[in-house]
């Protein structure tokens, strides 16, 4: 038996991180200024603490200004609306990361709508959302897209190029995930169905899918039998389980040793959607740092 292509999201971000490198050093020798990425992190909770260092990390690597803005966990919502209003006047920055999810007795709703969406650069702001919403089949995503499901597509569009007329079945319909991949599946003229824990059959409908993204949160959830032979398998899921050895291992939503007998192309877990997320970040930064330059939109990826 044929063994699905395995789709390469870790060398699919690193190219991607050196074309935004690239695109950083253009804007600087031409326009200026550096383009910055302020972090906002609140309370000390250790997961978020890793992924706020990281992004700074590769923003500097890449050539960006980074600006890390710590918070006691004790932190007021008024407090944190300073914060964001300052970063959006601050004329250095040019993207505001909120790291979620915020300690339960702040608003994220309320503090996501206060960052300039010129500057939201996870996508969040209802202004963005609303956009990719109702963007036209093949219009440029000149505005900031949700990190995880640009990676999406971008793998997506590099493994099949042309999806126009493919059947999309997307699991889960989170507004981090499945709703903004079913809309940027659909603006690449896919016919889309969202799934979710009340559709019926989920078994049978993924069978009919040329693309299936599994954005659900449970390990091994699709199984090989529910992928119609050679269809294209975007696993979002990361779930960490107990292995063999005593230690933990991460698996993603789709039962991988089953499925990768059966699809034509799959994303790996570890080394599939994961790293795109953060190259997305970096991508979305550069982006909004050129609009404020004045420059137009130019597709680095
Ligand atoms: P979420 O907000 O919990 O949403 C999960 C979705 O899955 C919901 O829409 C839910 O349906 C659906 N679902 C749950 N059980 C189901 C079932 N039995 N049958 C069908 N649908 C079911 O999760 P998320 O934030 O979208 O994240 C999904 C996964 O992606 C997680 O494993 C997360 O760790 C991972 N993730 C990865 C990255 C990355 O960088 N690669 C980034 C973000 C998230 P209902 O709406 O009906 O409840």
């Amino acid at each position: 038996m044929t063994q699905a292509k395995l789709i390469d999201g870790k060398a699919f971000a690193v190219g991607l991180q050196q074309r935004v490198a690239a695109g950083v050093a253009r804007l600087v020798a031409e326009r200026g200024p550096k383009p910055g990425l302020a972090t906002v992190l609140v309370g000390d909770d250790p997961a978020s603490q890793v992924y706020v260092r990281s992004k700074g990390k590769l923003a500097a690597e890449l050539g960006m200004a980074s600006f890390d803005h710590r918070l006691p966990s004790t932190t007021t919502q008024a407090e944190l609306l300073t914060v964001v209003r300052q970063l959006n006047a601050d004329p250095a920055v040019h993207g505001i990361l909120v790291q979620l999810p915020l300690p339960s007795h702040l608003d994220s709703a309320e503090v996501l709508l206060a960052i300039d969406p010129a500057k939201d650069v996870d996508g969040f702001h209802p202004m963005n959302v609303g956009r990719l919403a109702s963007a036209a089949p093949g219009a440029p995503l000149d505005f900031p897209v949700p990190c995880t499901p640009l990676g999406c597509s971008m793998l997506l569009q590099d493994a099949l190029g042309s999806m126009a007329g493919s059947t999309a079945v997307v699991i889960g319909r989170s507004n981090l995930v499945g709703r903004p991949v079913a809309q940027l599946l659909l603006r690449a003229d896919c016919t889309v169905t969202i799934a979710h824990s009340k559709t019926k059959d989920l078994a049978g409908l993924c069978r009919t899918a040329d693309i299936v993204v599994a954005a659900i949160g449970r390990p091994n959830f699709v199984r090989g039998d529910w992928i119609k032979p050679g269809a294209t398998v975007i696993d979002v899921g990361i779930n960490r389980i107990p292995a063999d050895n005593g230690k933990t291992k991460l698996v993603g939503d789709v039962a991988f040793d089953e499925a990768v007998q059966v699809a034509g192309r799959i994303t790996p877990v570890p080394g599939g959607v994961g790293p795109m997320t953060v190259a997305c970040l970096m991508y979305n930064t550069l982006q909004e740092a050129r609009r404020s330059a004045g420059l137009p939109f130019a597709a680095v990826a």
